[in-house]
């Protein structure tokens, strides 16, 4: 989406802030004792005064209009945070721009959110318990993805501790291929996410579209992955529900992951509660109870084993019925077509093996021939051609 895309999206929208009477009733879930310092949020963008701003959401019944101050969307300026924020995965650090280090190195108080700071634009989907929009930092022009939840649905679905533990942990992650959480806030009714805007949306709808990858995208793509989970490894966060669906893309054609609903911070048991695919289930989440179902943040190199498999291929490796699967998954067998490379094949084989402790390290993906091949050094993830095509090395070069 460009920048005049991204303007028209917010033409003629409204909302309201039902919560505008009270203006602030932002919780944080911010440990003081959380010390690191990427959990941060936008605190240096601004002081708007918010209580200019009455406004009428969308997905709420339209009430009382004329209470409701119109807010005109004549938008001249917008800024898009992701420039800001993407840097090259390898190195986050490098690329810091001025920008981000006034939006991210604030030290101090989290900012107090609420509704009227931000202007609603156009729905940019729907998942099992939230919807979620464009949005737009009034006072800034910052623009970014705003989820929004209904806390009755939550109780109902019984998800609360889930998404309490996905808002605790991704907003203390800072990685370019990590989709960022930059803060949260409620009111009676809602919880509402201030999410990084992935531009390009879901990766599964652009697998689908092309349906597999090239292998020089896919090698780009899972390098990147490769950068997160190292991250995310390094911070004693497992994701465990690695797979396209769960991957968004940015606008400069790097991924995202997003979805930490099932992420944990150390080893625990989650047992057979999940619902949906059973296609990127490790092994050892087969197994019940008992000593050996420990698991360790090794389940995420399975799953990056299925992914690389996806991307080149298509479709998942043990892709069967429910039974079948299970059945695969625990012998791991799968069956890679011919037009798939050497190279990559071997490192399928690496990260889909039974025994988590023998699955390739993260360090190795990164050295493994199929990567080097593809992703020259240093420029991984954002060796990027017009129109935010990636090419390989040898293909640039001849
Ligand atoms: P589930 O509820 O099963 O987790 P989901 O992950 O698709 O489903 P959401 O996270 O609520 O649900 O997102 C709904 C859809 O909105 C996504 O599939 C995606 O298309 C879009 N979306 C979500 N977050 C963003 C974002 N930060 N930037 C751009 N699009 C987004
Ligand atoms: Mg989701």
């Amino acid at each position: 989406m460009d920048v005049a895309n991204l303007e028209a999206a917010f033409e003629r929208i409204t909302v309201t802030d039902e919560n505008d009477d009270q203006l602030v009733t932002t919780t944080t879930y911010h440990k003081s004792k959380g010390s690191l310092s990427t959990a941060v949020s936008l605190s240096g963008l601004s002081s708007s005064n918010a209580a200019a701003n009455r406004m009428k959401l969308p997905l709420q019944k339209l009430a009382a209009a004329n209470s409701s101050k119109v807010v005109s969307a004549n938008i001249t300026k917008v800024t898009l945070p992701a420039q800001a924020t993407q840097g090259r995965p390898e190195n986050p650090s490098h690329r810091r721009t001025l920008t981000e280090s006034a939006l991210y190195s604030q030290p101090s108080t989290p900012k107090q959110w609420h509704l009227g700071m931000f202007e609603i634009g156009k729905p940019l989907g729907k998942g099992k318990f939230g919807r979620v929009y464009l949005a737009k930092e009034r006072a800034t022009g910052f623009v970014c993805a705003l989820k929004v939840l209904h806390k009755s649905e939550l109780q109902q679905g019984k998800v609360e501790k889930q998404v309490r533990r996905e808002i605790e942990i991704q907003s203390h992650l800072a990685h370019p291929n990590i989709l960022r959480l930059f803060g949260h806030f409620h009111d009676a009714k809602r919880i509402f996410l201030i999410l990084e805007f992935a531009g390009k949306g879901e990766l599964y709808k652009h697998l689908r579209r092309e349906q597999r990858f090239p292998e020089w995208k896919a090698a780009q793509y899972i390098a990147q992955m490769a950068a997160a989970l190292k991250y995310l490894h390094r911070k004693h966060v497992m994701h465990r529900d690695i797979k396209p669906e769960n991957i968004l893309v940015g606008i400069h054609g790097e991924i995202k992951i997003s979805d930490f609903g099932w992420s944990v911070h150390a080893p625990n048991n989650r047992r057979n509660t999940m619902c949906g695919t059973l296609d990127y289930l490790p092994p050892e989440m087969l197994r019940g109870g008992g000593k050996e179902n420990f698991y360790s943040e090794k389940v995420d190199l399975w799953s990056l084993g299925v992914l690389t498999y996806e991307f080149l291929v298509g479709e998942a490796p043990f892709e069967d019925t429910q039974v079948m699967t299970q059945r695969k998954i625990a012998r791991g067998e799968y069956t890679v077509p011919n037009f798939v490379s050497s190279e990559a094949k071997d490192l399928i084989k690496r990260l889909l093996v039974l025994d988590p402790e023998k699955r390739i390290a993260l360090e190795d993906v990164e050295r493994h021939p199929w990567i080097v091949k593809h992703c020259k050094t240093g420029e991984r993830a954002y060796d990027r051609v017009s129109g935010g095509r990636y090419r390989s090395s040898s293909e640039r070069d001849s």
